[in-house]
């Protein structure tokens, strides 16, 4: 198949770790690298936000990345660049005028405006489009209320977007069920997981020496919904349990020191670390690149992910991949990947006596966080690989291809 992705803000070339570039990125980037071992031809649609870019930059055999101008080329914060998505369109269905794609996927509510903008027009190319939302704004809304900076017009363009797609890829049975409240009909939904880079985080390796007895290893980028506080807070009851050489290795961020002491999440997490006496235990690492994530993550007594919502969270499953425990808070996608008590642990969203509780059990027991660690390994292993995901990925779009030409039969039956 000839396979287009649109992935307005997320690059698969960008840096990981700023605050608009994280899991959708490496998602992009491994689905279309899976789609092409398996023979496809892929070509990745992402926005210019950087005059010097080329226009076409491959990104590894069988996938192209193409710059598509809409708005000014540079970095534009996710939630202002809707206006630009008609250009987007245009600039997409001008791609496809003569040599249209046999599928378009398209990720985020926004790229699914402009790619549905693109495909329905009267005179536009016809392809079919699946879409993944990687976040929702409802949750998004109900988790963050006014401090949420998504355009009001999400409120009603995100539904439209899960109605009119042909098909939506959902990645985990929460957002299943928060896709049906929208009115996206049952049978136009498929469920595939995001995946893990099994060879970029293989089952052994060399490990980052430690500062101290025990180390918890938190990723994300730094905004407040990862809640990058609550390990902070655990740090401190640990140590009222008399867990105190504990360390906590907090990556994420920006990449110059300067940039990390300016971040307003940065600041916030280090003027709580010395409020509650446990500044020298937190390490705020900034962004780490991809290729040591693997050393660091196995450095850890047990990865730490306790976000107030994550729409699938990959960090979790590079974690597991590493042969380490992961102790979730159990919300959205994490409630799928992290099995309590098999694979890591499970605790309440945002009560940090429960994680410190959870942490503590772990710290005092290494035997049982290597069986947990083992468990996790064997399980993205069976489960999460990108070529099974991008197997069952293909499987979605094949439903779509065969939905929309059995349609095209009916109609033209009718016609005669
Ligand atoms: N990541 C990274 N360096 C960093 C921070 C994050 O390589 O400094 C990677 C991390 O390993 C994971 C992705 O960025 O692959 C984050 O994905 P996730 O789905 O967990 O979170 P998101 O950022 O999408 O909310």
């Amino acid at each position: 198949m000839k396979i287009a992705m649109v992935s307005e803000h997320a690059s698969p070339l960008a840096a990981l770790g700023g605050v608009d570039a994280g899991g959708q990125n490496v998602h992009v980037a491994a689905l279309s690298a899976a789609l092409a071992r398996r023979g496809h031809d892929v070509t990745v649609y992402t926005r210019r936000d950087d005059p010097d870019l080329p226009r076409t930059v491959p990104l590894c055999p069988g996938v192209d990345v193409v710059h598509l101008d809409a708005g000014p080329a540079r970095h534009i914060p996710k939630d202002d660049l809707l206006p630009y998505m008609s250009e987007l369109a245009d600039e997409i269905a001008k791609d496809w005028a003569t040599q249209p794609p046999d599928v378009v996927h398209s990720h985020f509510w926004m790229s699914g405006v402009a790619t549905l903008d693109a495909v329905m027009r009267p005179d536009g190319p016809q392809v079919p489009a699946l879409h993944t939302f990687h976040a929702l704004g409802t949750v998004k809304r109900r988790h963050q209320g006014a401090d949420d900076t998504s355009p009001p017009a999400r409120a009603w363009l995100e539904p439209w977007v899960g109605r009119t797609a042909d098909r939506i890829v959902a990645t985990c049975s929460d957002e299943v069920f928060e896709l049906k409240s929208m009115g996206v009909p049952t049978g136009n939904i498929s469920m595939v997981p995001c995946g893990v880079d099994l060879s970029l985080f293989p089952t052994t390796g060399p490990a980052e020496p430690r500062l101290r007895r025990h180390r918890l290893v938190a990723v994300g980028r730094l905004v407040p919904r990862k809640g990058l506080d609550l390990p902070i807070r655990a740090l401190r009851l640990l140590w009222d349990a008399g867990l105190d050489d504990v360390e906590l290795h907090i990556v994420g961020g920006g990449t110059e020191a300067e940039k990390l002491a300016s971040d307003p999440e940065a600041q916030r997490l280090r003027a709580l670390a010395q409020e509650l006496g446990v500044e020298d235990q937190v390490v705020l690492r900034g962004q780490v690149p991809r290729d040591h994530m693997p050393d660091l993550m196995r450095s850890a007594d047990a990865v730490v992910c306790t976000p107030w919502y994550e729409p699938f969270g990959i960090v979790p499953l590079e974690a597991m991949a590493c042969g380490v425990p992961v102790v979730a808070a159990a919300v959205g996608g994490l409630i799928d990947t992290v099995v309590d008590r098999v694979t890591g642990l499970q605790v309440p969203p945002q009560d940090p006596e429960a994680l410190a509780d959870a942490l503590a059990e772990l710290l005092r027991d290494p035997a049982l966080g290597s069986k947990l660690g083992a468990a996790g390994q064997k399980r993205v292993h069976a489960r999460y690989s990108w070529d099974r995901i991008a197997a069952e990925t293909e499987r979605a779009y094949q439903t779509t291809l065969s939905r929309r030409s059995g349609q095209l039969q009916r109609i033209e039956g009718s016609a005669l």
